[in-house]
């Protein structure tokens, strides 16, 4: 209920109530002024009546009574008036022949118990007052009725009974209590406007303060509340204008700002206040997933954070992120639905070969897959039923598309995530500098670790990665066999043909070193012309064989320089790790003495190392 019909209630109930009160008050008091003047009325006739019938009787002229009794009736008010006679007079003197009455049970009453009824009495509109006053018999009297009755005192002797009308005082009653309320009637009348005037701009205000606070909560903060009075009402309508002003110039700028940074304007029927927590909480929650990316020390890691805040924050399990390999013209997957390295689930597989085919990566443009399903080809589903779309997002690294997220999205998620799309930009905004940084990182170590010439990792490589191999070995329980590899008489390429004719030995070595083992095998440019191979989990015979098959590989190089061609041979040693030394190093030492056999031993072959070796080389 309103303040306003509150008061309205409040006010008419208490003027009703009091009213009725002052009515019932009124009323009462004129009856009971009515009731007392009538009674004193009777009374006095009734002892007149007393006295003259007295007298009468004593002067013999009782049967006179009844004129007298109706002259006593001309008396304004009164309307009847007679007396009855107790049985104790009856007894003495007879029934009377003089008209008088016989008692009523009133009458009758009033004669045996000795004491007067005053009766109110509604007769069609007249109200009468009735009263039966006894006569009693009292020796101290004047006249004496003792000396005529025979009766003792306090017997009865009779009663008269008159009847007043009230009906003209009633009517004074009604008129005087019809003003009274009236008047109080139109004096709470007047008092209820005052009141009205007075409170109008306390209600208006709590009303309009009740609208600005619903509007606010609605996130709409321009809403304002009229000023109408200069009092304490009136300061707070001003205070609340000046807070709600701050609160929507404040929340209006923060919005601005936010929006810029997300790239997302709250909609005109949007709630200001929720959107503005909503990017602020977005915002911030891309400021710490920049933190802990910029704390990461490998690409791999950043991709892994982008894929787990996808997961957890977007609730997208199913997504893709390629990776544009710089330089060379090719795309590899980085995640595919959260798995690392995994298979190409959602494109065709082409693309990775040829990424020209990949939307994304050649327009360098955000491609909305949900919007236009088939704006990208290499787009491929599985046909379990269920329709999806995609975006893919380009991620820019020194200005060219370094990787590419793509997002798959079902079709009942496809509203929530557009409408979180500014967001899901702002992440990878926020991963592309990062990336680039450790993108750069990465390649500067790579090179550093990587002979530029023939494209072998070099033994700093070896260095790095030799706690890997061996913690690698340990696990697996597997053996490592090492050739130490070195070029027989090529200072006489050099002399002979030139260094470049040299290189062109070098390079076409090392391909056929590489053609030559597994993939997991490492081949290592460990010198100038020396090369360390490690074989993983080989030993013994099939580590030998293998150096014998690069030996005779190497033989069958034909290098053409200018016009002549070259033909080399390889000598190689050969040791196993951790047969021959519980060391690494030792053991690559141990091969490097196997080597030295080998070339003392004529060269062009491939040595085993024995202890006996080690011993001798120690004696030189
Ligand atoms: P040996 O059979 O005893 O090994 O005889 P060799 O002539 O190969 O002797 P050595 O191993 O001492 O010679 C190494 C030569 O390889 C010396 C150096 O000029 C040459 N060399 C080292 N690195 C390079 C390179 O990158 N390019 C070229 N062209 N030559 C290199
Ligand atoms: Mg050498
Ligand atoms: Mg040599």
């Amino acid at each position: 209920m309103r303040l306003n019909a509150k008061i309205s209630l409040f006010f008419t109930i208490i003027a009703v109530a009091l009213i009725i009160v002052v009515a019932a008050i009124s009323l009462y008091a004129f009856r009971r002024f009515s009731e007392d003047v009538a009674e004193a009325h009777v009374r006095t006739a009734s002892e007149i009546v007393r006295v003259h019938l007295t007298e009468a009787m004593i002067n013999g002229v009782i049967d006179r009574r009844q004129s007298f009794l109706r002259r006593i009736t001309e008396v304004h008010g009164l309307l009847s008036a007679y007396v009855v006679r107790a049985p104790l007079v009856t007894q003495q003197f007879g029934e009377s022949t003089g008209g008088e009455f016989k008692p009523d049970e009133v009458e009758e009453l009033v004669m045996k118990e000795g004491r007067h009824r005053f009766q109110i009495l509604e007769k069609g509109d007249e109200l009468i007052f009735r009263s039966t006053i006894p006569y009693i018999a009292d020796s101290r009297d004047t006249p004496n009725c003792m000396q005529c009755h025979q009766v003792s005192e306090g017997d009865v002797l009779g009663a008269v009974t008159m009847t007043m009308s009230m009906t003209s005082l009633r009517n004074q009653a009604m008129v005087t209590v019809g003003g009274i309320v009236g008047t109080v009637g139109i004096f709470a009348f007047f008092l209820f406007l005052f009141l009205r005037k007075v409170l109008r701009p306390i209600s208006n205000t709590a009303h309009e303060v009740e609208e600005v606070v619903a509007q606010a909560i609605n996130g709409n903060f321009g809403v304002k509340v009229t000023q109408q009075t200069n009092d304490e009402i009136g300061q707070i309508a001003l205070g609340l204008n000046h807070l709600m002003n701050f609160l929507n110039e404040g929340l209006s700028r923060i919005g601005r700002q936010v929006a810029q940074l997300t790239g997302r304007k709250p909609k005109a029927d949007e709630n200001l206040l929720t959107v503005t927590i909503d990017m602020v909480e977005g915002l911030t929650k891309a400021a710490h997933f920049k933190q802990a990316i910029e704390e990461d020390e490998a690409k791999i890691e950043v991709y892994q954070r982008l894929a787990i805040t996808l997961q957890d924050e977007f609730k997208l399990n199913e997504f893709s992120i390629y990776e544009v390999a710089s330089g060379c013209n090719e795309m590899s997957t980085v995640m595919v639905d959260g798995a690392l390295f995994a298979p190409c689930r959602w494109c065709n597989a082409q693309i990775l070969e040829r990424p020209e085919t990949c939307r994304a990566r050649r327009t360098g443009h955000l491609v909305d897959g949900i919007e236009q399903l088939d704006i990208c080809y290499a787009f491929s589903a599985p046909d379990d039923g269920e329709r999806r779309g995609y975006l893919c997002f380009p991620v820019l690294q020194s200005g060219v598309v370094g990787s590419v997220v793509q997002l798959v999205v079902k079709e009942a998620d496809q509203d929530r995530i557009t409408a979180t799309l500014p967001y899901i930009n702002v992440y990878l905004r926020e991963a592309a500098p990062v990336l680039e940084a450790r993108r750069l990182t990465e390649t500067l170590k790579e090179s550093s670790l990587r002979d530029p010439m023939t494209g072998l990792n070099n033994r700093r490589y070896l260095e790095e990665y030799v706690e890997t191999l061996l913690a690698n070995v340990r696990r697996q329980q597997i053996h490592l066999a090492i050739l130490m590899l070195d070029l027989d008489y090529f200072k006489m390429v050099n002399d002979n043909y030139g260094h470049d004719a040299g290189d062109a030995v070098l390079k076409s070595l090392a391909q056929v070193l590489k053609q030559s083992v597994r993939a997991s095998d490492m081949v290592i440019r460990y010198g100038g012309e020396e090369f360390l191979i490690v074989l993983q989990d080989a030993e013994g015979a099939a580590a030998d064989q293998v150096a014998e098959n690069i030996r005779c590989a190497v033989e069958k190089i034909r290098v053409n320089v200018g016009g002549v061609v070259l033909q080399k041979t390889i000598s190689i040693g050969v040791s196993d790790y951790p047969k021959d030394s519980g060391t690494f190093w030792q053991t690559v030492k141990f091969a490097d003495v196997a080597l030295y056999r080998a070339k003392q031993t004529g060269r062009n072959r491939v040595v085993r190392f024995e202890q006996e070796m080690w011993t001798t080389e120690q004696e030189y």
